[in-house]
């Protein structure tokens, strides 16, 4: 951990790359995303190119660590993400990179782009499969069946990828606990070196929360826990380590992005709705990729809004964050009082100097976040 990548004087270490297209969209997502066509799909290509080259010359950047997100990075063509791919190797200074990911999703998965891939840098895969079930998966509105994702696992094992992870949701509408142990077991049969399990949460602005909202699904707490400790159960038996509470990992596998979000790093994103975070400022890019690819052409800065946060919001994100993480947090961050009634509750515990959720604390993870906020 580098406590330093907090400091605004600093050298910023990690580089979000947000991928706004998706092949279709699914009714549960919340993230910027739309169904561009092949002329804005080339314009955001050289829009991205563009912005890069500024966060390059104003940041003070020694890039460790690089997400491509979305979206869907990988319904770009082969040939758009290798020319991307070579031009942020051209404009960025990789010579300390450590970790590059790119989320993949099954249904636009190829053997050429694997390798491609591959030989442009990437060496994490983060794929979205989210079940095993292909009627679940039909109602998630996925692209892809259960046997194209297994198909693109292997794809990316041939091309040479050594650290995949495979993205899971539970508690899906009318999801059972038969199907969540399948999933489970099926993704551990794959022997991927990392695993997420996300709950299933109905965000604003989607149609599954008006489905929800119209009494279509609902939201049973005993549930969601009952899936999650079974998550946990089966997992670290498998010999996955749960390092952050929706993330498991191989030893030496643990995503290094992933935690320097979780400890509070600077980072800079770049594409249409990308956040960016210095010190006690964060900023977001436009969310609009036609917008977004005006204002770069027209040399203006993406940047649609500035936050300025306060030492008592960071305090906030760091307590929220931190506690989900294995490491949890420093024993000076919370007060005495508190702290000690946890202990007591059997949520929290303490090892050295820092404190961490239980097994059962982690059950109750936003609870006890909420009352030491
Ligand atoms: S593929 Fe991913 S980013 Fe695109 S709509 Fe579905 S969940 Fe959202």
């Amino acid at each position: 951990m580098n406590e330093n990548d907090t400091h605004p004087s600093n050298v910023i270490r990690h580089l979000y790359v947000h991928f706004p297209f998706c092949a279709r969209i699914c009714p549960y997502c919340a993230f910027y995303k739309t169904r561009g066509n092949a002329t804005e799909v080339a314009r955001f290509c050289e829009a991205i190119v563009s912005e890069a080259r500024r966060v390059a010359k104003k940041f003070p950047l020694t890039v460790e660590t690089i997400f491509c997100g979305g979206g869907t990075p990988t319904a770009l063509s082969t040939v758009q993400l290798k020319n991307l791919l070579e031009r942020f190797r051209e404009i960025f200074d990789l010579s300390a990179l450590r970790e590059w990911s790119i989320e993949a999703n099954p249904g636009s998965v190829s053997v050429k782009k694997a390798v491609t891939l591959r030989e442009s840098g990437i060496n994490r895969i983060s794929l979205g499969v989210q079940t095993w079930d292909n009627q679940l998966l039909k109602l998630l509105g996925r692209e892809h069946d259960a046997a194209q994702a297994e198909e693109s696992f292997h794809i990316f094992r041939s091309a040479g990828f050594s650290n995949i992870s495979v993205d899971l949701m539970f508690a899906l509408p009318g999801q059972r606990e038969r199907q969540w142990r399948d999933s489970l077991q099926k993704t551990i049969a794959l022997q991927p070196e990392h695993i997420s399990t996300y709950c299933l949460t109905y965000e604003e602005d989607t149609e599954f929360l008006a489905r929800f909202q119209q009494g279509e699904f609902a939201v049973n707490d005993e549930t969601e826990t009952r899936f999650l400790e079974l998550a946990m159960t089966t997992l670290e038996t498998a010999g996955y380590e749960q390092y952050e509470i929706s993330n498991y990992a191989r030893r030496g596998f643990r995503s290094e992005h992933n935690r320097a979000y979780w400890r509070g790093a600077d980072y800079i994103g770049i594409g249409p709705s990308a956040f960016s975070t210095r010190g006690l400022e964060r900023w977001q890019n436009v969310a609009n990729h036609n917008e977004y690819a005006r204002r770069l052409f027209a040399n203006k800065s993406p940047v649609a809004s500035i936050e300025k946060l306060t030492p008592a919001m960071k305090r906030t994100e760091h307590i929220a964050l931190g506690l989900r993480t294995r490491e949890g947090i420093g024993v000076h961050t919370i007060g005495q009082n508190q702290a000690e009634r946890l202990i007591s509750d059997g949520l929290l515990s303490r090892q050295a100097n820092r404190f961490a959720l239980t097994r059962a604390g982690k059950l109750l993870a936003d609870s006890v976040a909420e009352e030491l906020l």
